[in-house]
C-alpha cells in the first residue's frame, strides 16, 4: 500500500522536493540523530526514506535508497510503490511541504517577483504556500519537471 506521508533523510533533499511536486506529504529531516528520526516517524506515521544503512534497519516502515542520485532513488521508490504519482500536482510547497492554496493576487499590489504579469492577465492559476507564502504557476520550471517524471517512470517500469 501506498504511504500516505513520507519522512526522507537529510541526503535525501531533492528526492524529497520531487515527491511534493506530485503532492506526496512529505517531511525532509535536518539535524536530527538517529533517535530523533525513528521516533518522528514513528509519531507521525510517516514512511522514511533513508540512504542510512543503520537507520534503515532501526525504522520498520522505511526504504533503503543507496544510490546518490535523485534519477536512481525515484526508480527504487517507484519499483517498490508502483503506485506513487508521477504527475505533478500544486497541493505541497515543494520547499517548505506547506499545503498550496489557488491565490488571486490583488489588482492594487505589486505581482510576487517572477510572476508573468501577462500570463496571470490571461487567466494563469496562481497557487499560494499557506506556510511559507512562495508562489507557483504552470511554467518551464514545471514543465521540466514533468518532463524528467515521465522519462524517469517510463525507463523505470521496464
Ligand atoms: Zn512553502
Amino acid at each position: 500500500m501506498l504511504p500516505s506521508r513520507w519522512l526522507a533523510d537529510e541526503m535525501l533533499g531533492r528526492l524529497a522536493r520531487y515527491l511534493r511536486f506530485v503532492g506526496a506529504d512529505t517531511a525532509w529531516v535536518r539535524d536530527l540523530d538517529d533517535r530523533e528520526i525513528a521516533r518522528w516517524a514513528a509519531a507521525e506515521k510517516r514512511f522514511l526514506l533513508t540512504r542510512d544503512r543503520g537507520l534503515a534497519r532501526r525504522v520498520e516502515s522505511s526504504l533503503l535508497l543507496l544510490s546518490p542520485y535523485v534519477e536512481e532513488q525515484w526508480k527504487t521508490l517507484r519499483r517498490r510503490f508502483p503506485d506513487l504519482p508521477t504527475e505533478v500536482r500544486f497541493v505541497r510547497c515543494s520547499l517548505c511541504n506547506g499545503t498550496l492554496a489557488a491565490y488571486a493576487p490583488p489588482a492594487d499590489r505589486p505581482l510576487p517577483a517572477g510572476v508573468p504579469r501577462e500570463r496571470v492577465a490571461a487567466g494563469l492559476p496562481l497557487y499560494k504556500c499557506a506556510a511559507c507564502g512562495h508562489v507557483y504557476w504552470e511554467g518551464s520550471h514545471t514543465a521540466d519537471i514533468r518532463e524528467r517524471l515521465r522519462r524517469w517512470s517510463e525507463e523505470g517500469s521496464g
